[in-house]
């Protein structure tokens, strides 16, 4: 290594710490050497685990582009490594000229409403990870023995959960779903799936594809309540039209047609959660021309997908209001701090928004800000006479995953798929991809 080579270690092998590998890959004055660092075995992060499955074309970004990255001559994978656990900010700061964290947004949207946290309320993570086969959610169970879920919020993660509650197993058997959730789907007795918003369809979070997509989907009548389209004013925004449009017509189109359905009720607000010994109900207010109108749905599955939230990450300064570490355009801000060389990316940078791309445009200004520190001098340089990660994990955690480690599950997963035509059967629990690893 030359004494302009940079060593960066990059905390989050998700799309946001994936694209800031390839931005600092793709210098050509400076060469930069990469250890990406993961809690789970596995890479990709939410486009393994988030993403959902019936939508294929979104995690082509593997294929094509991180996969490259991953094998990388310059890029090394410590999976199944924890920060806090196996490592601390300060083992990084001491062994690495720069480093950023990408570690998403790893806690929930609380509703704070009463009933919130009885058996059959279930956030969005847990349902969305169980059925990607995140491994922390795979023991989970849901209770689709009634005919109604409800969904609370109405972005994309709510239009993908209703999707996969609804989809069926002829539609979701093709894909990369975890097999014990297809199981689960499949013995299904769930007939309708309400999504609510709290407010008026000119504000619903979801994005004009992901809302088209509702027109076709096959099996399921989608309704829409709550919204006098005449009403509404002429929309500044040409994506609101957009989005007006689109439901309108779903509103207009025939139902009770199909076995199942969807329901998308507007300037409706969950109250209370109902119940005993778990879930039984979901008390709303919905407002109307007329006032307010309060309504019991029954219901045994109520799914918050009302957002994500940042954690904190011990030994970084934290904007408890905005859930973020605070920075500017990626640089850290840490009035605390002895030296400079700690940057962020993605949804701990920003807040939890945006699509997977958006990760690109939001990584290079990160990746900008530490060439220029490293330009400027104004890096704090790694010393050499420390050991390297490496040797200090096999103190630590020798049962850490490298990139042909994670390579060998991958082939395993793909391997599976291939003879089901399915792009991959997932390896979903913690000791099965760990032994899969080392085999
Ligand atoms: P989101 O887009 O922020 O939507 C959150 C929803 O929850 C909103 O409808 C919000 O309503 C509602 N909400 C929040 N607090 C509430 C409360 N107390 N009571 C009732 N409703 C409440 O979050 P998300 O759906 O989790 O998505 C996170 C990010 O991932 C988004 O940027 C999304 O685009 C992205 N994503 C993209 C895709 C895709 O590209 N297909 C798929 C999944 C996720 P208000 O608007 O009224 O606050």
């Amino acid at each position: 290594m030359s004494a302009n080579d940079l060593r960066v270690a990059i905390v989050g092998a998700g799309p946001a710490g994936l694209y800031a590998a390839g931005h600092l890959l793709h210098q050509h004055d400076v060469t930069v050497n990469i250890d990406l660092i993961d809690r789970l075995p596995t890479p990709f992060g939410l486009v393994r685990a988030g993403v959902a499955p019936d939508h294929p074309e979104k995690k082509l970004v593997i294929d094509r582009l991180f996969d490259f990255y991953l094998d990388h001559p310059r890029v090394r994978f410590f999976g199944n490594v924890e920060l806090g656990t196996d490592i601390t900010h300060e083992d990084l700061d001491a062994r690495y000229d720069a480093v950023i964290y990408a570690v998403g947004a790893s806690d929930d949207v609380s509703l704070g409403i009463p009933g919130e946290d009885l058996p059959g309320s279930h956030s969005a993570r847990d349902f969305v990870g169980w059925y990607n086969g995140h491994p922390d959610f795979r023991d989970l169970r849901f209770d689709l023995s009634g005919k109604r879920a409800v969904i609370i919020g109405n972005g994309n993660v709510a239009l993908d959960v209703a999707r996969i509650l609804t989809l069926g197993p002829r539609n979701l058997s093709q894909t990369e779903i975890a097999d014990h959730a297809l199981a689960a789907l499949t013995r299904s007795a769930i007939e309708e799936v309400i999504i609510l918003g709290r407010r008026g369809p000119e504000h619903a979070a979801f994005n004009n594809p992901e809302i088209e997509e509702f027109a076709d989907l096959e099996g399921i009548d989608v309704e829409v309540e709550g919204v006098d389209f005449d009403g509404l004013s002429e929309q500044p925004v040409w994506n609101v039209r957009r989005k007006l449009k689109t439901l309108k017509q779903l509103a207009e189109a025939p139902s009770g047609l199909q076995e199942k359905r969807i329901i998308l009720r507007f300037m409706t607000a969950p109250v209370a959660i109902s119940g005993g010994a778990k879930v039984a109900g979901l008390k709303t207010i919905t407002k109307t021309a007329s006032g307010e109108q309060a309504n019991t749905i029954e219901t045994g599955l109520v799914l918050r997908c009302v957002g994500y939230r940042g954690a904190a990450v011990l030994g970084l300064p934290f904007d408890d209001a905005r859930c973020t570490i605070p920075n500017e355009h990626g640089r850290v801000i840490d009035p605390n701090a002895a030296s400079s060389g700690v940057y962020v990316t993605g949804w701990i940078k920003r807040g939890p928004k945006g699509v997977i791309g958006t990760n690109k445009k939001c990584a290079l200004e990160t990746v900008h800000c530490l060439l220029e520190d490293a330009k400027a001098g104004r890096l704090e340089r790694s010393a050499p006479e420390i050991e390297g990660l490496e040797a200090l994990l096999k103190q630590r955690k020798s049962d850490w995953v490298a990139t042909d480690d994670w390579r060998r599950i991958d082939m395993a997963e793909r391997t599976n798929g291939a003879d089901q035509e399915r792009p991959r059967v997932k390896i979903s629990s913690w000791n099965e991809l760990l032994q899969m690893a080392t085999s």
